[in-house]
């Protein structure tokens, strides 16, 4: 079951969630349904991130000195 993790507007209590059903989410604290959806700290993320900057297209460094 995905687990995603909220941060609450209101009192700003970060707290996960298991979401299920279509239930809506509220802080377990101030019962607020004021929330944000934060992007879950996984590795996928980070190596789409790395993975831009290997990217082709951008100019090389190496050759860019060498034009100096
Ligand atoms: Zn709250």
């Amino acid at each position: 079951m995905p687990m995603f993790e909220f941060e609450c507007k209101n009192c700003r209590n970060k707290f996960e969630e298991l979401i299920r059903d279509q239930k809506k989410i509220r802080c377990p604290r101030c019962d607020s349904f004021d929330l944000i959806k934060l992007i879950s700290a996984s590795g996928a993320i980070s190596d789409q991130a790395k993975c831009h900057w290997d990217d082709p297209s951008l100019p090389n460094k190496q050759e860019f000195q060498r034009k100096r």
